[in-house]
């Protein structure tokens, strides 16, 4: 088994050969710091609207290193947080206004990367959330009512056996699909969207750490670049740049993935819509049947390290890749011979109040988007039309959205951080063990759910 190599997803397809670094001091319109999706999105969409502007993206590592070259591959539709914090700051209207947006996005990036002829396995399959105990079937429930009461959420409630039917998850009490979703192959979208941002123009400098970012400018080694706009999309990895290590929590994710499974094994399991697969534990699970059809199947594993310290290359504890098999083969009792191939990690940005914001500061020219916890597939591209409204000076429907400009205050100074991520993640093993055991949920693990929302 490979462990690490930042993910399997670009040992699949090979990691990019490096772009140069940053030749020395130069001036630009827009630097970009970081070239994940959100980065990337920025770049296509403002290139596209001003074609003259010259903009700079500055890469520590490769485009695509990130969180958006290692991720579960889901492109899916959620408000990041939950639709009922907006609801609460902004009124019902906007609240609903953003998950529109939200399914718009996903096809969205569908029809950009058939325009842009990237081929990253996508498929709308729509996305699966399974129960398999009573607690997270009346969990399955409630949350299919809640759902019910929004507008273009579509969600539909399956029976055990429908839903076995589809997917075919061992001891499957019913499940919840909604069509809002499409899978996708992390590294052959980022790797896609890269080329295509670099062939309408964009400068992308790999191997160019920045050290510190302030107002019209972004320092690195290598030189600095001074710009009328610097957007900051470095995510995960936020808590590096000078003066924001309590912004976002560098939350860890973790993957494994088998082999391909023989015909025999998928005839048991069905999956052929190519849904993505979620459960209603606490500490929830998510998978995709990839293009070649092995499973790739994640979790949170070691949450939060320390002293919100970042990974190397995707390297995973042991335990982890113990932990995430043993879901895989309780979920799926065939795929006990299979071999699981490659493990790996990456990791995410956890705003104070679990909700992502986009904005842009005009006196400073300071720009951000992330905080996307576990659901950014989709959002970064929404950031990135975002980005490109602030920056041009429109007034848009997008730039109206709830989370334009959202601010919320930094994370406690540690040892209260680690304790408090340490202690939430404990208390989710706990009640999943329970429920499994046939116990009721614990009074902790719902309220750990009603702070921390849902995500990957
Ligand atoms: C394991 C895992 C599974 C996930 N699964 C899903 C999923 O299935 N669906 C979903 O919607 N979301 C998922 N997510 C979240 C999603 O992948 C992210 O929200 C999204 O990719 C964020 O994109 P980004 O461009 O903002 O950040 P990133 O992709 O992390 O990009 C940030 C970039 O900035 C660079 N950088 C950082 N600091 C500096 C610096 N100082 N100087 C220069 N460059 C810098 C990094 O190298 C990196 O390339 C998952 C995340 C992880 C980690």
């Amino acid at each position: 088994m490979i462990n690490g190599d930042v993910s399997f997803w670009w040992n699949q397809v090979g990691r990019p050969a490096p772009r140069p670094p940053l030749p020395g001091s130069l001036r630009a319109d827009v630097c970009i710091v970081g070239a994940g999706f959100t980065g990337l999105w920025a770049a296509y969409y403002l290139k596209k609207a001003a074609p003259h502007l010259r903009i700079v993206i500055l890469e520590q590592r490769f485009a695509g290193y990130g969180a958006s070259g290692r991720n579960g591959g889901w492109l899916t539709n959620s408000v990041t947080g939950g639709r009922e914090q907006y609801e609460r700051s902004h009124g019902r209207a906007a609240a609903a206004a953003f998950q529109a947006s939200m399914n718009d996005t996903v096809d969205e990036v569908i029809r950009v990367a058939a325009l842009e002829g990237i081929d990253a396995d996508i498929v709308k399959g729509g996305e699966f959330t399974v129960a398999y105990d009573r607690p997270q079937q009346a969990r399955l429930e409630a949350l299919v009512r809640a759902e019910n009461s929004w507008p273009d959420t579509d969600v539909d409630l399956l029976s055990a056996a429908d839903a076995r039917a589809r997917i075919n998850v061992a001891h499957a009490t019913g499940a919840m699909w909604h069509p809002h979703c499409a899978r996708i192959h992390p590294a052959k979208l980022v790797a896609g969207l890269a080329s295509t941002v670099a062939a309408l123009g964009v400068e992308i400098y790999d191997n160019t750490r920045v050290t510190e970012i302030s107002p019209h400018a972004a320092v690195t080694a290598r030189g600095t670049v001074a710009a009328d706009f610097v957007v900051r999309a470095t995510e995960g990895f936020t808590a590096g740049l000078g003066g924001l290590h309590r912004a976002w929590l560098p939350m860890n994710s973790s993957l494994i993935v088998t082999a391909p499974l023989p015909a025999e094994v998928w005839d048991d399991i069905g999956w052929h819509d190519r849904a993505t697969l979620g459960d209603m534990a606490h500490a929830y699970m998510y998978a995709q049947r990839t293009h070649d059809d092995r499973i790739a199947i994640g979790g949170r594993g070691v949450p939060y390290r320390f002293g919100s310290r970042t990974d190397t290359d995707g390297a995973t504890p042991a335990s982890t890749v113990t932990a995430l098999t043993g879901i895989l083969h309780r979920f799926f009792p065939g795929t006990m011979d299979a071999a699981i191939t490659h493990a790996w990690s990456g990791v995410l940005g956890v705003p104070r109040d679990w909700a992502a914001t986009v904005g842009l500061d005009r006196q400073t020219g300071l720009a951000w988007a992330g905080g996307y916890v576990g659901t950014g597939v989709a959002t970064t591209n929404l950031a990135g039309r975002t980005l490109t409204d602030l920056i041009l000076g429109r007034d848009t429907e997008l730039t109206g959205l709830p989370w334009v400009n959202h601010r919320v205050r930094p994370w406690e100074p540690e040892p209260l951080r680690w304790l408090a991520v340490t202690a939430l993640y404990r208390a989710y093993t706990l009640a999943d063990r329970a429920e499994l055991r046939g116990r009721r949920t614990s009074p902790l693990a719902t309220l750990a759910d009603r702070v921390s929302g849902r995500g990957h």
